[in-house]
């Protein structure tokens, strides 16, 4: 599943394509994909010229000039390709990224003309969903932070509204709980999975399934500074790497590579050198090395 590092690797390609572009056209294969009626895409999306893209937790939001913005969530295998003069895909690593398309994961297909510089060719840009839980909706720009979503979800990890003493605070909420379920709970934090829970408590040498509220300040701050460790590393190599993963620029992400924990079972810990064993926490598959992370805390 794409996550923050992932999403944001989306966001900063497009970001760098998308601005000036004029959506001229969109086909749609699903209605759950594309849940828009016929008035409001004609109304508020042909026609209208993309100003920006942002992202706010594992949501990206693509605005119009229209007043309007194409509000899209990749969930499980959700992925966004631009494909003009060049090329750039993220999101679930699979081969629709580097393929011909549209393909039989095309969910959304619109039509672009560039509207500044030689780039004033059609250019097309895929959102590609095999198991079909992603969608694209078009939503009032300023409605946007009234929508459930954005009102239930916690702070950027990487933004100026958390810090030690505020993830210290957010997590008291869920204080009855394993550390590794707090993290993965959107409302605490936004953007955290699998992948980057685990990595960043085997940083901060935190037991996954220690509760919140045997957690010290100092194991909490640290914890912190691992998470922000963890998430620019990742966001800086272009997000996790699968076998197929390709980011934007087309080139392999490979935070894989370096992981310290995640899916390394059987291998030794990087710290200590014991074997890094697999168990269950929080409905999840976890990894953690069993000297470095005692069960207490
Ligand atoms: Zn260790």
């Amino acid at each position: 599943m794409p996550e923050l590092p992932e999403v944001e690797t989306v966001r900063a390609g497009l970001s760098t394509i998308l601005p000036g572009c004029k959506i001229v056209s969109v086909v749609s294969d699903n209605p759950k994909s594309f849940p828009n009626t016929q008035t409001d895409v004609d109304k508020f999306l042909i026609g209208s010229e993309v100003i920006a893209v942002r992202r706010r937790a594992k949501v990206l939001m693509i605005d119009l000039s229209s007043g309007y913005s194409l509000v899209i969530h990749l969930k499980m295998t959700g992925q966004l390709v631009y494909v003009g003069q060049q090329r750039f895909g993220s999101g679930h690593p699979n081969d629709s990224l580097i393929s011909k398309l549209p393909d039989k994961s095309t969910r959304v297909d619109f039509g672009l003309e560039g509207i500044s510089g030689a780039d004033n060719q059609q250019a097309r840009l895929f959102f590609n969903d095999q198991r079909k839980f992603g969608w694209v909706k078009l939503i009032s720009t300023i409605d946007i932070p009234n929508i459930d979503f954005m009102q239930r979800v916690g702070p950027e990890p990487l933004g100026p509204d958390l810090s030690a003493d505020i993830l210290f605070t957010r997590l008291q909420r869920r204080k009855n709980t394993t550390i590794k379920a707090a993290l993965l709970d959107q409302s605490v934090l936004a953007g955290i999975g699998n992948i980057y829970a685990d990595e960043s408590l085997w940083g901060a040498k935190i037991h996954p399934a220690t509760l919140v509220k045997d957690l010290t300040k100092p194991q909490v701050s640290l914890l912190y500074k691992e998470i922000v460790f963890v998430l620019s590393l990742a966001i800086e190599q272009g997000g996790s790497s699968n076998s197929t993963y390709v980011d934007a620029m087309g080139k392999k992400g490979s935070y894989m590579n370096f992981a310290r924990v995640f899916r390394r079972e059987g291998q030794a810990c990087p710290r200590c050198q014991t074997t890094i064993v697999k168990s269950r926490v929080a409905t999840r598959g976890t990894h953690t090395c069993p000297s470095c992370q005692s069960t207490s805390g």
